[in-house]
């Protein structure tokens, strides 16, 4: 589904990523972990091609990913991204901002958009909120409208960007357990999290980076219970 291959990438002379492999095959759910600044939020970006690179290639269901292709649209809106910070549109309500993508993206009639965007919001727990605005949502719930919001496009795959790494720490597992559901529907997943219990049990596979590298990588029971690289054990014993 998700193919990366020797994926470079810098900024300046900062080579953020270093000849990055990786793939997500479909249905499943792979966590990336790694110290700040090691790349992970670039690769994300380069996936849905928020983001150019240089060398290497990112394919999306056999289509390589490249920014100033016709095909990007159609590509971002068949992964879709979750960011840190919710990005919802202030002035619109719960239920708007999971009705614009899919009515002013992908052209679907107001009507069917809103009953899918009604069934999302139950889905990740928000019946009743459809008319708050934002500012009236605590930062569980906004996460929990943006996940609803990636999902309207009807993606094959969401991208997460530390998702709950913003969020007062009483309010990570309500958006845990609408992630925790969705790999369970069966959505595939790229996941950038420092939530270990949650890569433990949800991970179908692990990839630790640093540096623009790909360390070491592997289901979760081992990589997080016995990492073979002294990188990898670093930081675990760090972030444990
Ligand atoms: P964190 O855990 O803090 O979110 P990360 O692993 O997501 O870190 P990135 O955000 O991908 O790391 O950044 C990797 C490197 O690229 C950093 O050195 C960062 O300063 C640099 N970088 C990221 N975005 C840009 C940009 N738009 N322009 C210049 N440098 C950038
Ligand atoms: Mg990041």
């Amino acid at each position: 589904m998700i193919e990366i291959d020797r994926l470079e990438k810098s900024f300046g002379t900062n080579r953020v990523l270093d000849g990055i492999s990786l793939t997500v095959r479909q249905g499943q759910v792979v966590c990336v972990i790694g110290p700040s600044g090691s790349g992970k939020s670039t690769l994300l970006r380069c996936v849905n091609g928020l983001e150019s690179y240089e060398g290497g290639e990112v394919r999306v269901s056999g289509r390589r990913v490249d920014r100033r292709s016709p095909e990007i649209r159609a590509i971002r809106r068949e992964v879709t991204m979750v960011f840190q910070r919710f990005n919802l549109f202030a002035h619109r309500t719960a239920l708007e901002n999971v009705t614009e993508g899919p009515i002013y993206a992908a052209g679907e009639s107001r009507a069917s958009a809103e009953a899918h965007a009604r069934e999302l919001l139950a889905q990740v727990g928000l019946t009743g909120k459809e008319a708050a605005y934002p500012s009236q949502l605590s930062g569980g719930q906004q996460q929990r409208v943006a996940i609803a919001r990636a999902l309207a496009m009807r993606p094959k795959a969401v991208l997460f960007d530390e998702p709950t790494s913003a969020l007062d720490p009483e309010l990570v597992g309500e958006v845990l357990t609408v992630m925790r559901d969705l790999a369970r529907q069966g959505m595939t997943m790229a996941v950038v999290t420092h939530e270990m219990g949650f890569a433990r049990e949800v991970a179908d596979h692990v990839v630790f980076m640093d540096r623009g590298r790909v360390v070491e990588e592997g289901p979760p029971a081992e990589l997080l219970t016995a990492p073979r690289e002294p990188r990898t054990q670093d930081f675990l014993r760090r972030v444990l």
